[in-house]
Protein backbone atom coordinates (compact mmCIF):
# COMPACT_ATOMS: atom_id res chain seq x y z
CA UNK A 1 0.00 0.00 0.00
CA UNK A 2 0.94 3.57 -0.77
CA UNK A 3 1.52 6.11 1.81
CA UNK A 4 0.56 9.38 0.22
CA UNK A 5 2.83 11.48 2.68
CA UNK A 6 6.00 10.08 0.47
CA UNK A 7 5.12 11.69 -2.39
CA UNK A 8 8.05 13.86 -3.76
CA UNK A 9 9.01 16.17 -6.41
CA UNK A 10 10.41 13.66 -9.70
CA UNK A 11 13.73 15.13 -10.81
CA UNK A 12 14.87 12.50 -12.88
CA UNK A 13 12.98 13.52 -16.41
CA UNK A 14 14.37 14.40 -19.65
CA UNK A 15 12.44 17.24 -20.93
CA UNK A 16 9.15 18.90 -20.21
CA UNK A 17 7.46 20.91 -17.26
CA UNK A 18 7.77 20.94 -13.36
CA UNK A 19 5.34 19.50 -10.96
CA UNK A 20 5.46 16.12 -11.46
CA UNK A 21 5.64 13.91 -8.20
CA UNK A 22 6.76 10.39 -7.55
CA UNK A 23 6.24 8.01 -5.02
CA UNK A 24 8.62 6.77 -2.44
CA UNK A 25 9.45 2.92 -4.61
CA UNK A 26 9.92 5.17 -7.43
CA UNK A 27 7.80 3.16 -9.21
CA UNK A 28 4.72 5.66 -10.28
CA UNK A 29 4.50 9.19 -11.30
CA UNK A 30 2.35 11.38 -11.11
CA UNK A 31 1.96 13.91 -13.78
CA UNK A 32 -0.28 16.79 -13.92
CA UNK A 33 -1.42 17.36 -17.35
CA UNK A 34 -4.10 18.46 -19.34
CA UNK A 35 -7.87 16.53 -19.50
CA UNK A 36 -7.35 15.70 -23.04
CA UNK A 37 -4.38 13.23 -21.64
CA UNK A 38 -5.82 11.71 -19.46
CA UNK A 39 -8.94 11.07 -21.77
CA UNK A 40 -6.51 9.96 -24.19
CA UNK A 41 -5.15 7.13 -21.37
CA UNK A 42 -8.46 5.83 -20.73
CA UNK A 43 -9.42 5.69 -24.24
CA UNK A 44 -6.60 3.47 -25.18
CA UNK A 45 -7.08 0.97 -22.71
CA UNK A 46 -10.52 0.77 -23.67
CA UNK A 47 -10.30 0.78 -27.22
CA UNK A 48 -6.85 0.34 -28.58
CA UNK A 49 -5.34 -2.14 -25.50
CA UNK A 50 -2.60 -3.19 -27.89
CA UNK A 51 -1.30 0.49 -28.61
CA UNK A 52 -1.60 1.09 -24.76
CA UNK A 53 1.51 -1.63 -24.22
CA UNK A 54 3.43 1.21 -26.45
CA UNK A 55 2.96 3.90 -23.23
CA UNK A 56 3.71 3.53 -20.19
CA UNK A 57 1.01 1.85 -17.97
CA UNK A 58 -2.04 3.88 -16.79
CA UNK A 59 -3.15 3.40 -13.52
CA UNK A 60 -6.16 6.14 -13.19
CA UNK A 61 -6.25 9.61 -13.36
CA UNK A 62 -6.79 12.25 -10.53
CA UNK A 63 -8.71 15.10 -10.33
CA UNK A 64 -6.72 17.75 -8.49
CA UNK A 65 -8.65 20.82 -7.92
CA UNK A 66 -12.26 19.83 -6.51
CA UNK A 67 -13.15 17.43 -3.33
CA UNK A 68 -14.72 15.48 -5.68
CA UNK A 69 -11.99 12.58 -5.85
CA UNK A 70 -13.21 10.45 -9.51
CA UNK A 71 -9.96 8.50 -9.07
CA UNK A 72 -9.67 4.87 -11.14
CA UNK A 73 -8.85 3.12 -7.67
CA UNK A 74 -8.09 3.76 -4.41
CA UNK A 75 -4.41 3.19 -4.86
CA UNK A 76 -4.74 6.36 -6.72
CA UNK A 77 -7.28 8.26 -4.37
CA UNK A 78 -4.50 8.41 -1.64
CA UNK A 79 -2.73 10.37 -4.37
CA UNK A 80 -5.02 13.11 -3.90
CA UNK A 81 -4.60 15.13 -0.67
CA UNK A 82 -0.56 15.18 -0.95
CA UNK A 83 -0.74 16.12 -4.42
CA UNK A 84 -2.64 19.20 -3.88
CA UNK A 85 -0.79 20.38 -1.09
CA UNK A 86 2.47 19.99 -3.22
CA UNK A 87 0.89 21.63 -5.48
CA UNK A 88 0.21 24.53 -3.26
CA UNK A 89 3.60 24.83 -1.81
CA UNK A 90 5.52 24.51 -4.76
CA UNK A 91 3.98 27.65 -7.11
CA UNK A 92 7.20 28.57 -9.38
CA UNK A 93 6.54 28.61 -12.75
CA UNK A 94 6.93 26.13 -15.95
CA UNK A 95 3.98 24.29 -14.69
CA UNK A 96 0.49 23.97 -16.10
CA UNK A 97 -2.23 24.97 -14.77
CA UNK A 98 -4.73 22.29 -14.87
CA UNK A 99 -6.87 20.16 -12.06
CA UNK A 100 -6.22 17.10 -13.88
CA UNK A 101 -2.94 14.48 -13.00
CA UNK A 102 -2.56 10.88 -14.28
CA UNK A 103 -0.83 8.01 -12.52
CA UNK A 104 1.68 6.23 -14.58
CA UNK A 105 4.25 3.38 -14.28
CA UNK A 106 7.50 5.03 -13.89
CA UNK A 107 9.63 4.05 -16.48
CA UNK A 108 13.02 5.05 -15.01
CA UNK A 109 11.86 2.52 -12.44
CA UNK A 110 14.32 -0.83 -12.38
CA UNK A 111 17.25 0.57 -13.93
CA UNK A 112 20.53 1.86 -11.74
CA UNK A 113 21.42 4.91 -13.84
CA UNK A 114 18.70 5.48 -16.10
CA UNK A 115 20.26 7.48 -19.51
CA UNK A 116 17.11 8.86 -21.08
CA UNK A 117 16.32 9.94 -24.45
CA UNK A 118 12.99 12.20 -25.26
CA UNK A 119 12.55 12.80 -29.07
CA UNK A 120 9.56 15.14 -29.76
CA UNK A 121 7.51 13.67 -32.93
CA UNK A 122 5.65 15.65 -35.74
CA UNK A 123 6.60 18.08 -38.45
CA UNK A 124 3.36 20.23 -37.34
CA UNK A 125 3.66 20.20 -33.78
CA UNK A 126 -0.10 21.82 -32.70
CA UNK A 127 -3.59 20.35 -33.46
CA UNK A 128 -6.31 22.66 -35.78
CA UNK A 129 -7.50 25.05 -33.52
CA UNK A 130 -4.45 26.30 -31.47
CA UNK A 131 -4.48 29.94 -31.29
CA UNK A 132 -2.21 31.79 -34.37
CA UNK A 133 0.09 32.98 -32.05
CA UNK A 134 0.98 29.54 -30.71
CA UNK A 135 0.69 28.24 -34.10
CA UNK A 136 3.47 30.78 -35.81
CA UNK A 137 5.67 29.84 -32.93
CA UNK A 138 5.79 26.26 -33.06
CA UNK A 139 5.73 26.65 -36.92
CA UNK A 140 9.16 28.66 -36.57
CA UNK A 141 10.92 26.61 -34.23
CA UNK A 142 10.20 23.32 -36.92
CA UNK A 143 11.24 25.20 -39.49
CA UNK A 144 14.44 26.04 -37.53
CA UNK A 145 14.83 22.23 -36.08
CA UNK A 146 15.05 18.97 -37.08
CA UNK A 147 11.28 18.81 -36.52
CA UNK A 148 10.95 20.75 -39.79
CA UNK A 149 12.82 18.56 -41.98
CA UNK A 150 13.13 15.19 -40.01
CA UNK A 151 10.04 15.11 -38.22
CA UNK A 152 11.50 14.63 -34.63
CA UNK A 153 13.55 16.55 -32.36
CA UNK A 154 15.49 15.94 -29.52
CA UNK A 155 13.65 17.43 -26.81
CA UNK A 156 15.83 16.69 -23.58
CA UNK A 157 18.28 13.99 -22.45
CA UNK A 158 20.21 12.92 -19.53
CA UNK A 159 23.70 10.57 -19.56
CA UNK A 160 25.20 8.85 -17.29
CA UNK A 161 29.08 9.72 -17.23
CA UNK A 162 30.49 7.10 -14.35
CA UNK A 163 29.40 9.94 -11.57
CA UNK A 164 26.42 11.78 -12.30
CA UNK A 165 24.25 12.41 -15.17
CA UNK A 166 25.14 15.08 -18.19
CA UNK A 167 22.27 17.00 -18.95
CA UNK A 168 21.18 17.92 -22.35
CA UNK A 169 18.12 20.58 -22.20
CA UNK A 170 15.81 21.63 -24.81
CA UNK A 171 18.44 24.25 -26.58
CA UNK A 172 20.41 21.29 -27.11
CA UNK A 173 18.39 19.34 -29.67
CA UNK A 174 17.54 22.95 -31.55
CA UNK A 175 21.37 23.61 -32.46
CA UNK A 176 21.38 20.05 -34.71
CA UNK A 177 20.11 19.75 -38.26
CA UNK A 178 19.12 16.54 -40.33
CA UNK A 179 22.84 15.87 -40.82
CA UNK A 180 24.60 16.76 -37.32
CA UNK A 181 21.49 14.90 -35.42
CA UNK A 182 23.35 12.11 -35.52
CA UNK A 183 25.80 13.38 -33.46
CA UNK A 184 23.33 13.45 -30.38
CA UNK A 185 22.75 9.96 -30.94
CA UNK A 186 26.11 8.85 -30.78
CA UNK A 187 26.41 10.93 -27.59
CA UNK A 188 22.94 9.52 -25.65
CA UNK A 189 24.28 5.89 -26.82
CA UNK A 190 27.83 6.42 -26.44
CA UNK A 191 27.58 4.44 -23.22
CA UNK A 192 26.96 1.20 -25.28
CA UNK A 193 30.26 1.12 -27.30
CA UNK A 194 31.51 1.74 -23.86
CA UNK A 195 30.12 -1.30 -21.65
CA UNK A 196 29.59 -3.51 -24.57
CA UNK A 197 31.27 -5.21 -27.18
CA UNK A 198 30.66 -4.18 -30.49
CA UNK A 199 27.81 -6.81 -31.39
CA UNK A 200 26.29 -6.50 -28.50
CA UNK A 201 25.76 -2.92 -28.98
CA UNK A 202 24.33 -3.27 -31.91
CA UNK A 203 22.23 -6.32 -31.02
CA UNK A 204 20.51 -3.92 -28.36
CA UNK A 205 20.42 -1.41 -30.89
CA UNK A 206 18.75 -3.46 -33.05
CA UNK A 207 15.91 -4.46 -30.29
CA UNK A 208 15.88 -0.87 -29.59
CA UNK A 209 15.10 -0.21 -33.32
CA UNK A 210 12.61 -3.08 -33.37
CA UNK A 211 10.74 -1.64 -30.68
CA UNK A 212 9.92 1.73 -32.57
CA UNK A 213 8.78 -0.38 -35.41
CA UNK A 214 6.23 -1.69 -33.28
CA UNK A 215 4.98 1.59 -32.57
CA UNK A 216 5.51 2.89 -35.80
CA UNK A 217 3.18 -0.24 -37.34
CA UNK A 218 1.06 0.27 -34.88
CA UNK A 219 0.02 3.85 -36.20
CA UNK A 220 -0.03 2.73 -39.67
CA UNK A 221 -2.79 0.65 -39.08
CA UNK A 222 -4.68 2.84 -36.39
CA UNK A 223 -6.48 6.16 -37.41
CA UNK A 224 -5.07 8.82 -34.90
CA UNK A 225 -3.47 12.58 -34.42
CA UNK A 226 -0.67 13.12 -32.42
CA UNK A 227 0.84 16.34 -31.79
CA UNK A 228 4.34 17.07 -29.75
CA UNK A 229 4.07 12.93 -28.18
CA UNK A 230 7.44 11.98 -27.73
CA UNK A 231 9.23 8.92 -27.86
CA UNK A 232 11.27 8.03 -24.38
CA UNK A 233 14.29 6.06 -24.74
CA UNK A 234 15.75 4.77 -21.71
CA UNK A 235 18.75 2.53 -21.29
CA UNK A 236 21.00 1.11 -18.73
CA UNK A 237 23.86 3.57 -17.66
CA UNK A 238 25.43 1.87 -15.00
CA UNK A 239 28.27 0.13 -17.02
CA UNK A 240 28.80 -3.12 -14.82
CA UNK A 241 24.71 -3.51 -14.35
CA UNK A 242 24.67 -3.20 -18.39
CA UNK A 243 27.11 -5.34 -19.45
CA UNK A 244 25.15 -8.14 -16.19
CA UNK A 245 22.07 -7.84 -18.12
CA UNK A 246 23.26 -7.99 -21.60
CA UNK A 247 26.18 -10.42 -20.82
CA UNK A 248 24.11 -13.37 -19.89
CA UNK A 249 21.87 -13.71 -16.08
CA UNK A 250 19.01 -12.14 -18.41
CA UNK A 251 19.52 -13.72 -21.27
CA UNK A 252 16.21 -14.50 -22.99
CA UNK A 253 15.48 -18.33 -23.31
CA UNK A 254 15.30 -18.47 -26.49
CA UNK A 255 19.54 -19.05 -26.46
CA UNK A 256 18.90 -22.27 -24.25
CA UNK A 257 19.43 -25.75 -26.48
CA UNK A 258 16.86 -27.54 -25.25
CA UNK A 259 12.85 -26.76 -24.72
CA UNK A 260 12.07 -26.57 -21.72
CA UNK A 261 10.24 -29.47 -19.95
CA UNK A 262 6.52 -29.10 -18.70
CA UNK A 263 7.47 -29.06 -14.72
CA UNK A 264 10.13 -26.89 -15.93
CA UNK A 265 7.76 -24.26 -17.67
CA UNK A 266 4.84 -24.54 -14.90
CA UNK A 267 7.60 -23.69 -12.11
CA UNK A 268 8.46 -20.83 -13.99
CA UNK A 269 5.13 -19.62 -14.59
CA UNK A 270 4.35 -20.21 -10.52
CA UNK A 271 7.44 -17.93 -9.88
CA UNK A 272 6.16 -15.34 -12.14
CA UNK A 273 3.04 -15.35 -9.97
CA UNK A 274 4.96 -15.24 -7.27
CA UNK A 275 6.75 -12.11 -8.27
CA UNK A 276 4.07 -9.97 -7.90
CA UNK A 277 3.87 -9.44 -11.95
CA UNK A 278 7.26 -7.28 -11.48
CA UNK A 279 8.92 -7.26 -14.90
CA UNK A 280 11.88 -8.32 -15.10
CA UNK A 281 15.23 -6.19 -15.13
CA UNK A 282 15.91 -4.63 -18.63
CA UNK A 283 18.69 -3.40 -20.46
CA UNK A 284 16.47 -1.13 -22.03
CA UNK A 285 12.63 0.48 -22.47
CA UNK A 286 11.12 2.22 -25.68
CA UNK A 287 7.37 3.60 -24.96
CA UNK A 288 5.42 6.75 -26.51
CA UNK A 289 4.57 9.38 -23.89
CA UNK A 290 3.26 12.93 -23.30
CA UNK A 291 -0.32 12.97 -25.49
CA UNK A 292 -1.43 16.42 -24.22
CA UNK A 293 -2.47 16.94 -27.89
CA UNK A 294 -3.56 13.20 -29.38
CA UNK A 295 -6.79 11.50 -30.14
CA UNK A 296 -8.05 8.73 -31.70
CA UNK A 297 -9.80 9.99 -34.93
CA UNK A 298 -11.43 7.33 -37.19
CA UNK A 299 -12.19 8.38 -40.13
CA UNK A 300 -8.87 9.94 -40.49
CA UNK A 301 -6.86 7.78 -41.80
CA UNK A 302 -3.00 7.17 -40.31
CA UNK A 303 -1.06 10.03 -38.89
CA UNK A 304 2.06 10.23 -41.45
CA UNK A 305 2.69 13.43 -39.51
CA UNK A 306 4.05 11.23 -36.37
CA UNK A 307 4.90 8.36 -38.52
CA UNK A 308 7.45 10.31 -40.20
CA UNK A 309 9.14 11.22 -37.51
CA UNK A 310 9.47 7.83 -36.03
CA UNK A 311 10.74 6.31 -39.26
CA UNK A 312 13.33 8.90 -39.43
CA UNK A 313 14.68 7.72 -36.12
CA UNK A 314 14.70 4.45 -36.92
CA UNK A 315 17.46 5.54 -39.57
CA UNK A 316 19.32 7.39 -37.67
CA UNK A 317 19.44 4.43 -35.13
CA UNK A 318 20.33 1.88 -38.45
CA UNK A 319 23.17 4.47 -39.29
CA UNK A 320 24.76 3.75 -35.38
CA UNK A 321 24.48 0.29 -35.90
CA UNK A 322 25.97 0.80 -39.31
CA UNK A 323 29.12 2.25 -38.17
CA UNK A 324 28.82 -0.23 -35.35
CA UNK A 325 29.35 -3.28 -37.37
CA UNK A 326 31.64 -1.56 -40.10
P1 LIG B 1 5.38 17.61 -20.77
O1 LIG B 1 4.05 18.01 -21.28
O2 LIG B 1 5.77 18.35 -19.55
O3 LIG B 1 6.43 17.66 -21.84
P2 LIG B 1 5.88 14.72 -20.72
O4 LIG B 1 4.83 13.67 -20.66
O5 LIG B 1 6.63 14.85 -21.97
O6 LIG B 1 5.19 16.10 -20.29
O7 LIG B 1 6.88 14.44 -19.52
C1 LIG B 1 8.01 15.26 -19.31
C2 LIG B 1 9.23 14.42 -18.97
O8 LIG B 1 8.94 13.58 -17.85
C3 LIG B 1 9.67 13.49 -20.09
O9 LIG B 1 10.64 14.12 -20.90
C4 LIG B 1 10.25 12.31 -19.34
O10 LIG B 1 11.64 12.51 -19.08
C5 LIG B 1 9.50 12.31 -18.04
N1 LIG B 1 8.42 11.32 -18.05
C6 LIG B 1 7.14 11.49 -18.47
N2 LIG B 1 6.43 10.36 -18.31
C7 LIG B 1 7.27 9.44 -17.79
C8 LIG B 1 7.15 8.08 -17.36
N3 LIG B 1 5.99 7.43 -17.45
N4 LIG B 1 8.24 7.48 -16.85
C9 LIG B 1 9.41 8.13 -16.74
N5 LIG B 1 9.60 9.40 -17.10
C10 LIG B 1 8.55 10.05 -17.62
MN1 LIG C 1 7.05 16.40 -23.37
Amino acid sequence: QLDPSTLKAFENAAAGHDGVLSDSTGELLVKPCTDAEADFYQQTLQDHPDFAELMPTFMGTLHLGTSAQVAESTVVQDFVHTSQVQRNQRSHGGKIATETAIVLENLEHGFSKPNVLDLKLGTTLYADGTAPEKAQRLDKVASETTSGSLGFRITGMKVWNGESFDKYDKLYGRGFNAETVKDGFATFFSGLSVALKQDEAAELLETIEAEIAKARNALERLESRMYSASLLIVYEGDNAALRTLVGGVYKTPRLQEKAPTRSEVQQSEDEEDEEDEDEPPTAYRVKMIDFAHAAWTPGQGKDENTITGLKNIEKQIDMLIARLTA
